[in-house]
């Protein structure tokens, strides 16, 4: 009896905790619960004056406002306030822009995964399919890489003029402004179309409808900049870039030196008040063919014009026409031998008017903020969709190579550590286009979704890496010869660029995934770091108590649900769905549980230092990445109507997310600095040990199995990917050759059994055993015929370019 009390009053206090009854309830039922035990009389007498003494100490620490103040919350704050990360002024604006998503959601402990699934599923409008069927595909055809990169260096003027003619660069401005009024869904898919023909030209077209001046003046521009500029930019009159990025300033751009000062000067043949602005910035995409240019820089008001107080305004934002006078472009940088427009632009003691600042005067010093909210908007759209198509061009086409290219005796496919190497590429596009479709989706809601789109920014392009490295391995020597039939180097060439751009991906791992993550999504901690900052007084000392009071109850609770989850390995957990995928859900809210336990108790233990501790805030980002990435399948698998053939690929992408957070949290609490802590913590969060593993070698076998024939879902997972119908394309000779290849397989079959039996020899080549079957009268002449046809398809899609001795002139 006296044991059953204790479980029961265990029950209570650990129960409440899970489920966060506020802490007065939690106080409440506890109290209750100890009369009634100590009315029955059943516990041994010194346990039930332990309980009732600890009970009684929390219990007045929880709700006696003063004796808690006193002997807690003063000392903690203390302790704290020397703790807290200091947060600058950029950082602040940095950390505030965009919005918070799902991210916050899975931060909390407990995602509402019905919120997930009832989220609308992203579909194009029928005009925006017609435009991606028609105008993105004559412009497919209309680009030939290779010419692009190594002897025009640049789009052909006809393929400038279709852009602008067909308003490809105002594929996001409103149509009351002459553009298209296009979703991010769209924008993203032309990205994804183009970048599989040609990624100089997706990168080109995507920028103008990216970060850049029209999303800026869509969103901050004066009524009649948007009346001037906007119809400009959507029929192409004007081209534009931004320019942010300085020698001095790569990563921390907000330390930018490029400034501007308030004075009179002439404009037009009079006298006006403006800004005498000296800029160097470098790497501006589109910045040599620019007509119009963003520039971010410092405003300083020293003689006080504007009326506001103060000499810095901060970091202000401006449009100038390149024609202006005293403006420097034309010169280019060579990224990576890709052939997108880069380059510097300088600019010394250029007088514009103050009317040329984005959001006129009003907006001076705002830049920052400005730039923060457009980058999650352009971040959750470009790059994700270059990496997605990297990925769908890798899948398709070395899937197909894998079945048709022969080595000892059979199809590479079948060789255990190639297939090691496909199935890598097929979890992983799996894992990129479930994921675009995610992120684009938030825009398409109208969230600036700041932290998704830099774990879609950061995660895509690292999987593109991972995806182009196995590609490039299947493929082999056809791979490393370049020439118009390679058809992986470029993008073998462009996945660092794109790692590179919109935040290098060290910095956004190790820096933003977590560091803005936390501070957003976090129920509290940005309350507390803003108390922190503000002086010392009363009111701060009583908003401080109850939030801390809060966080420390959150706190308990999430320890309470980590531990429970692990103890049960959560099988107990709540699963919106039946069937295959309900393990899942359960096992992505226990993470969840274990990333708001850990995240805290990293805050609480290590406080401001965690800002320097990289590794610890790096490896928290890739618990909450993980989690989104593998929100992010499920969503696409609902949203496809849960089809079987994609049940594996749920499986894989899921079972390598959970493994992978598995891993962060052993790095994370093997390095924690205090190293008792790590070892109690990870015991809270894993009791038995090891609870995830890798995909194992039957999901990777049963994955490349839909990889390597032709199939719908093959064809749903690669939508977008652009197909050539020029017979002497590669890409549409792989295509053809393995539709061929299955053709035939009855055939194939037969030919390789004699081949086995030794009818034919092994020891001949791929036309003479034809030859020798056809003499044999081991294939009858029409069976002759369709081998003869498929090998001299595969002769060509085997072939790599030859160049003549100075590498001038390809010869074939
Ligand atoms: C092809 C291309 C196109 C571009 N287009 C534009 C454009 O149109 N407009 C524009 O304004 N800019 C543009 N950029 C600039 C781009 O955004 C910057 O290159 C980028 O922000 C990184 O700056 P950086 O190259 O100077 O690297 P650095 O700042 O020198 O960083 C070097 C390394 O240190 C890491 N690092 C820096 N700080 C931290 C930190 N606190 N924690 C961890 N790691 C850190 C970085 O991740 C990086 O790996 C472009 C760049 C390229 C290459």
């Amino acid at each position: 009896m006296a044991v059953f009390d204790v479980v029961i009053l265990l029950f209570v206090v650990f129960g409440l905790a899970y489920i966060r009854v506020p802490i007065i309830l939690w106080t409440g039922f506890i109290g209750v619960v100890l009369v009634l035990i100590s009315l029955s009389g059943t516990l041994f007498f010194p346990f039930l004056a332990l309980f009732w003494i600890l009970f009684l100490a929390v219990a007045a620490f929880a709700n006696l406002k003063q004796l808690r103040q006193k002997y807690f919350t003063i000392p903690l704050i203390e302790k704290l306030q020397k703790q807290m990360p200091s947060i600058s002024e950029t950082e602040r604006e940095a950390i505030e822009a965009g919005n918070v998503w799902w991210e916050k959601d899975l931060f909390s402990g407990r995602p509402h995964w019905k919120k997930l699934l009832s989220m609308p599923s992203p579909k194009l409008s029928e005009e925006e399919q017609h435009f991606i069927d028609n105008q993105v595909e004559t412009l497919c055809h209309m680009l030939n890489d290779w010419e692009i990169l190594n002897n025009n260096h640049n789009l052909p003027d006809d393929v400038w003029q279709y852009l602008k003619n067909e308003k490809f660069f105002g594929l996001v401005i409103p149509k009351e402004y002459g553009g298209r009024g296009f979703s991010a869904l769209a924008h993203s898919t032309m990205v994804v179309k183009i970048a599989t023909r040609s990624i100089s030209a997706a990168v080109n077209t995507m920028v103008p409808n990216s970060l850049g001046p029209g999303e800026l003046l869509l969103h901050y521009g004066t009524d009649e900049q948007k009346k001037y500029y906007l119809p400009r930019l959507a029929r192409g009159d004007d081209i534009p870039c931004f320019a942010l990025t300085s020698p001095e300033a790569g990563s921390d751009a907000g330390s930018i030196i490029d400034k501007g000062i308030v004075c009179r000067g002439q404009y037009e043949g009079k006298e006006i008040l403006g800004i005498r602005l000296t800029w160097d910035k470098r790497y501006i995409t589109l910045a040599p063919v620019a007509t119009v240019l963003g520039i971010a820089f410092r405003l300083y008001d020293p003689d006080n014009f504007l009326n506001k107080g103060k000499e810095d305004l901060g970091i202000t934002l401006c449009l100038v026409p390149t024609s202006h006078p005293g403006v420097e472009i034309g010169n280019r940088h060579y990224p990576l031998h890709l052939a997108f427009m880069n380059g510097p632009t300088r600019g010394k003691d250029v007088f514009i008017p103050i009317e040329w600042i984005i959001g006129g005067v009003s907006n001076a010093g705002q830049g920052w903020k400005m730039l923060m909210e457009c980058l999650s908007i352009g971040r959750s759209i470009s790059l994700p969709a270059l990496s997605t198509a990297c990925a769908k061009l890798a899948f398709r086409m070395t899937g197909a190579y894998a079945q048709i290219r022969r080595q000892f005796n059979t199809e590479i496919a079948n060789f255990e550590g190639v297939e090691e190497a496909l199935g890598n590429i097929a979890g992983l596009t799996y894992l990129t286009e479930s994921c675009r479709l995610f992120t684009v989706g938030a825009v398409d809601q109208n969230v600036k979704p700041s932290i998704a789109s830099a774990i879609a920014k950061y995660h895509m392009t690292e999987m593109a890496r991972k995806v182009i490295m196995h590609a490039m391995d299947v493929h082999a020597g056809h791979s490393i010869q370049i020439g118009p039939r390679n058809i992986l180097a470029t993008a073998h060439m462009a996945i660092p660029v794109s790692i590179t751009v919109e935040g290098a991906n060290i910095l956004t791992r190790n820096l933003i995934i977590f560091g803005q993550g936390a501070i957003r999504c976090h129920p509290y901690l940005l309350q507390e770091i803003k108390l922190f900052s503000k002086p010392d007084s009363d009111e701060k000392m009583r908003s401080l108590d109850r939030i801390l009071i809060s966080h420390v109850g959150y706190l308990i609770s999430n320890m309470v649900r980590t531990f429970w989850r692990g103890l049960t390995a959560g099988t107990l957990i709540f699963s919106p769905v039946r069937g295959p995928t309900a393990r899942y859900y359960r096992q992505l809210s226990r993470m969840s549980s274990v990333l708001a336990f850990l995240s805290d108790v990293s805050i609480l233990s290590l406080g401001g230092s965690l800002k320097r501790k990289e590794r610890i805030s790096a490896r928290l980002g890739d618990i909450l990445s993980q989690l989104y990435l593998a929100s992010a399948v499920l969503k696409y698998f609902k949203d496809n109507d849960q089809p079987t053939s994609d049940l594996n690929y749920v499986r894989w992408c899921i079972e390598m997310s959970l493994y992978k957070m598995q891993v962060a949290c052993n790095e994370l609490l093997q390095n924690f600095p205090i190293k008792w802590m790590g070892k109690i913590l990870h015991w809270i969060a894993f009791p038995y040990g090891t609870s995830y593993y890798k995909p194992n070698d039957d999901l990777h076998h049963k994955i490349v199995g839909t990889m390597i024939n032709p199939s719908q879902f093959r064809d749903r997972l690669t939508d977008f990917c652009f197909i050539s119908k020029d017979p002497n394309d590669p890409v549409r000779r792989l295509e053809v050759v393995l539709e061929q290849r299955e053709e035939i397989e009855p055939l194939w079959n037969k030919f390789q059994e004699a081949i086995r039996k030794g009818i034919l020899s092994r020891h001949a080549s791929f036309a003479e055993q034809i030859d020798a079957a056809d003499k044999l009268g081991v294939l009858n002449n029409a069976e002759t015929r369709a081998l003869r046809d498929f090998n001299s398809i595969l002769k060509e899609v085997i072939k790599v370019n030859e160049f003549n001795f100075d590498l001038s002139a390809v010869i074939c």
